[in-house]
């Protein structure tokens, strides 16, 4: 990394408020150069077989797993998660990303012969390849600060681009650490660029030449992408923020749903775009007895720092964060909303946190159900039908996740299908960020796109369309000269292929009767006999 002469900015555990380190704010320069190694190496890069990307890949696993306590360590430090969930929600997405495309991986990218199905383009054979688009950009956020930009670079690598990351400016040590894994792995200088700094640093990267834009983080900032990347016309995908719905219909096993709606919202401190930010109770019997059971299980949550192993929920990453929650948690119960649990600062535990907080009588006039709050609250509104909490689960701006909780499957399934989103979970919350086999992306303003998954690696691929004609010599109908038989054969051609049963014998004999008339000659013919030139005045 070019190390930028002046700026710099603090790295805070947020658990302590201590300055863990200082990186440099890469400049507009910095930027620039990071891009043309990253485009200087993709020369090379390119070129390598997808056996020995595949190999560097696989040394890059290695390294993750040997020095995982460590980056574990690291990821606490900076973002405050508890260690379980820096080993989970961190590692193991990268680390199964490599498994997968190191098993999976060629077979996802090989050649791809498509079938013609019109019998004019009987000749011809066409292939999908996959190839790569340059230096992909990475902008990543500070809540997922490893395996976010991890997996997607790894895919990116596989597939043969180079890449720039741009680290959150909360969580810039972990980006360092990225760039370093990559270069004890082997992957050759430049082939992994990381440039830490704010966001303007973010935004001279998406001003740069890019094959490619992976942006993830907030609306604002991906609405800043668009438009600063407008100029070049980069090609971007957003993942941006979500208000995630939890629907639990009147059958859902109690302790189950408990446990399950309390870790989506408060692991990570609730930090997560796919957090559980409100939940609809689909009144029944158990109604009491499930909000009882999540009051409980908030309740035994230990509040700390990570560097506690018993530490279940950690703070929130600064200041304004916190702001932001307790605001949400302020406005919603000066209009009415019930505190059931938490609700708090925690002051006395020194860094950014918060309680654990479940809430009730909450209402879609209140900011705690209609904007992200990003933070552990837990606010529950008892509906009085399916169909209602499917139209509160839709009322909203976002569109990433949304879980379920039931116990009759096929019913649950039924309700999954009538939520705008881009995931659904029945019994279950949060887990496949974390799958590579398994799409990623929202719809609203939760962005576009889908990472992950052979969808994502497929976009991070020029998708290049090769067609190989054995009949060069062979008469192409639709090429010149146009005539009358030529249009006669072109109508016969369509009733042939696609007319209802009678017009396909008359198509069959127009198409077959025009193939080999002698169109040159005949457009001659026809000129000859056009009609004269109207005189003036003639109409
Ligand atoms: P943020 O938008 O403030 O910053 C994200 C990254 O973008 C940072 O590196 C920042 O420096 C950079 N950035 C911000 N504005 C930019 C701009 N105009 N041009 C270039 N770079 C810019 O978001 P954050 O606070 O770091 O992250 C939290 C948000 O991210 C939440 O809304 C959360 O829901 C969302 N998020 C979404 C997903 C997802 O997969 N959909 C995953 C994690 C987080």
């Amino acid at each position: 990394m070019v190390v930028s002469k002046s700026t710099t900015l603090e790295s805070i555990n947020p658990a302590t408020r201590a300055v863990l380190g200082r990186v440099p704010v890469s400049s507009e320069d910095d930027v620039r150069l990071a891009v043309e190694r990253a485009w200087h190496a993709y020369e090379d890069w390119q070129l390598t077989s997808i056996k020995k990307r595949a190999k560097h890949i696989a040394n890059l696993r290695k390294i993750i797993a040997s020095r995982a306590d460590e980056i574990a360590q690291l990821i606490s430090e900076e973002v405050g998660k508890p260690l379980p969930e820096s080993y989970f929600s961190e590692l193991s997405g990268p680390l199964d990303t490599c498994l997968w495309l190191i098993n999976s991986g060629e077979k996802l990218l090989a050649d791809q012969a498509v079938t013609l199905t019109n019998p004019l383009l009987a000749t011809k054979q066409s292939l999908i390849t996959y190839e790569p688009l340059g230096v992909v950009g990475i902008i990543s956020p500070w809540n997922y600060p490893f395996s976010i930009p991890m997996m997607t670079a790894i895919m990116a690598l596989y597939a043969g681009n180079s890449v720039v990351i741009k680290p959150s400016e909360k969580s810039p040590l972990i980006g360092i650490k990225i760039g370093e894994l990559f270069l004890e792995a082997g992957f050759p200088p430049g082939c992994v660029e990381i440039i830490t700094g704010d966001r303007q640093t973010g935004e001279y990267l998406s001003k740069s030449r890019l094959g490619r834009l992976i942006f993830t983080g907030s609306v604002g900032g991906g609405q800043g992408i668009i438009a600063q990347s407008a100029n070049s016309l980069t090609p971007v995908s957003l993942e941006l923020g979500g208000k995630d719905a939890a629907i639990v219909l009147p059958d859902a096993p109690i302790e189950w749903t408990a446990r399950g709606l309390t870790w989506g919202a408060f692991t990570n401190a609730g930090q997560a775009c796919a957090s559980v930010e409100r939940v609809y109770i689909v009144k029944g019997k158990q109604t009491e007895e499930l909000i009882k059971a999540i009051v409980s299980a908030t309740q035994k949550l230990k509040v700390g720092p990570s560097s506690d192993p018993l530490s279940d929920m950690g703070p929130l990453i600064d200041q304004s964060q916190l702001d932001k929650v307790a605001a949400h948690v302020e406005d919603a119960v000066a209009r009415g909303a019930k505190v059931l649990a938490g609700g708090r600062v925690r002051e006395d535990l020194g860094g950014f946190f918060f309680e654990p907080t479940v809430l009730t009588d909450v209402t879609h006039d209140m900011k705690i159900m209609k904007e992200e709050t990003f933070g552990p609250v837990l606010p529950i509104m008892v509906v009085d039908s399916e169909d209602q909490a499917v139209e509160l689960a839709n009322d909203s701006e976002f569109g990433l996740c949304a879980t379920i909780w039931a116990g009759k499957l096929a019913r649950a399934e039924c309700v999954a299908r009538d939520i705008n989103v881009g995931t659904v979970l029945i019994n279950d919350v949060l887990f496949s960020h974390a799958v590579p086999q398994l799409p990623w992306g929202g719809l609203k303003k939760s962005g576009f796109g889908r990472g992950h998954s052979v969808f994502g690696l497929h976009d991070l691929c020029n998708i290049k369309h090769i067609s190989i004609d054995s009949a060069s010599g062979a008469h192409r109908v639709w090429w010149y000269p146009y005539s009358k038989s030529r249009i006669k054969l072109a109508q016969g051609g369509i009733q042939l292929l696609h007319g209802g049963l009678g017009k396909r014998t008359s198509g069959l004999v127009d198409f077959v009767s025009n193939m080999f008339a002698k169109a040159e000659k005949k457009k001659q013919t026809e000129q000859s006999v056009a009609p004269e030139k109207k005189t003036d005045g003639e109409n």
